[in-house]
């Protein structure tokens, strides 16, 4: 029972490089955040030890009995939360709720119509190499090539096309909200299930910043640890009765085994500060910071370099900047946004010209910055810095300077 730096010091050195990494650079990777410490103490408990095939009080294993109590937590702040009457918190990650969900509403073969993974859906939406798209015969939607918006009449004609047995809204690198209502009255229409995968908008959702997909879609799954900032993990919700178990025998014992139970507490905990004053603010900082992103990478400077965002702006946590018409491409942008200290993941735009490893977009992201206690005037400045460094003949020391104070004067991790 020796300390981890004296078992395994290679692996201690990475935990405390990959710390100061996390502190020294701005995440504005638009999928990730970070955990408050409560929930990193639930995640790295005692809980990893238990075996808990099955739902509480229906466990195929002895000594469940506080395990229950945790994953009961989790579930009833889940439905709580999203106003939904089921939830499943088994989910080992946002993937592992979709197969769930897939396997739940659908057989193998069946038609699933989803958005365009290279217009912003995820893999599991019905991607070639994906279990969606080998297991389900897989169709798309696209954004319209002017607007670059989902057009919910070209979402209709596909589906009265395609006849979907599975209607999936959702989106990975999308910088708009989606319109439930005409998804729910599209998959009535040519009788489909309709599931909205929430994972990047849900923490919006449970602030009531972003319309709720639960009363409109059949299925509802999530990431935790996206805009909620949860430990990394998945759940799923409905209203509808019948699904709802056919989405329990799905998760257990269709996709999965033992639940990690640590992380369910973990998931408890992050739906029990979702619920508190302070959620609301951090999310209603991110919108902000997403909104003078989007607007500094509009002004007039950018655009005489040609840098755009895509749809004009953003309603969501994210900005989708357009390097189409610009001399650097997305794979340059990440890379000279990393020199100066700024974490961004390049990302192709619809119609994208250059190739998947390069791409003409990059995505930015500003839940984790909010919950480092970033506001408008820390989001102003990282704004500026970044339209600065993606125009030609950038002051990269200047910009890395910059990037230091800002991160110097939000400590991260203090405790630690
Ligand atoms: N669904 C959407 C819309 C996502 O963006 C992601 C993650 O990128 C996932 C599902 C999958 O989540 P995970 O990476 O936890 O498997």
């Amino acid at each position: 029972n020796e300390p981890l730096s004296v078992v395994d010091p290679e692996i201690a050195k990475v935990l405390e490089q990959e710390l100061g990494r996390q502190r020294d650079y701005l995440e504005m990777i638009a999928s990730e955040n970070f955990v408050p410490l409560a929930v990193l103490e639930a995640q790295g408990s005692v809980l990893t030890n238990k075996y808990a095939e099955g739902y509480p009080g229906r466990r195929y294993y002895g000594g469940c009995e506080y395990v229950d109590v945790a994953e009961n937590l989790a579930i009833e702040r889940a439905k709580s939360l999203f106003g939904a009457k089921f939830a499943n918190v088994q989910p080992h990650a946002g993937a592992q709720a979709n197969a769930a969900v897939l396997h739940a509403i659908a057989k193998p073969g069946d038609r699933i119509l989803g958005l365009e993974l290279a217009h912003g859906g995820h893999l599991t939406h019905g991607m070639r190499l994906n279990f969606s798209g080998r297991l389900y015969e897989a169709h798309a939607y696209g954004v319209d090539p002017e607007t670059m918006r989902i057009d919910m009449d070209v979402v209709r004609e596909k589906a009265l096309e395609v006849r979907p047995q599975v209607l999936i809204a959702g989106w990975s690198a999308y910088p708009r909200q989606l319109d439930f209502e005409a998804f729910r009255s599209i998959a009535d229409e040519v009788g489909a299930t309709l599931w909205v995968d929430m994972a990047h908008f849900a923490g919006l959702v449970a602030a009531g910043l972003h319309p709720s997909p639960v009363p409109y879609a059949d299925v509802v799954s999530s990431t935790v640890h996206k805009t909620i900032g949860g430990p990394r993990s998945g759940f799923i919700l409905s209203n509808d009765a019948d699904i709802a178990k056919k989405l329990n025998s799905a998760v257990f014992p269709g996709q999965q085994g033992g639940p990690l139970m640590h992380v369910i507490a973990a998931k408890a905990v992050a739906f029990k500060l979702a619920a508190e004053p302070e959620f609301k603010d951090r999310q209603e900082r991110t919108l902000r910071g997403a909104k003078l992103l989007a607007e500094r990478l509009t002004a007039s400077d950018s655009r005489d370099a040609g840098i755009d965002v895509l749809t004009g702006g953003t309603d969501v946590h994210l900005v989708l900047a357009d390097l189409r018409e610009s001399a650097i491409d997305g794979k340059q942008a990440e890379d000279l946004l990393h020199q100066v200290g700024i974490t961004v993941n390049r990302n192709s735009v619809p119609f994208d010209p250059r190739p998947p490893m390069v791409t003409s977009g990059v995505r930015i992201g500003t839940p984790a910055l909010a919950t480092r206690g970033f506001d408008d005037a820390e989001f102003t400045e990282v704004a500026d810095v970044i339209a600065s460094v993606l125009m030609p003949g950038a002051d990269i020391d200047s910009a890395r300077a910059r990037v230091k104070a800002l991160a110097d004067a939000f400590p991260l991790y203090q405790a630690l």
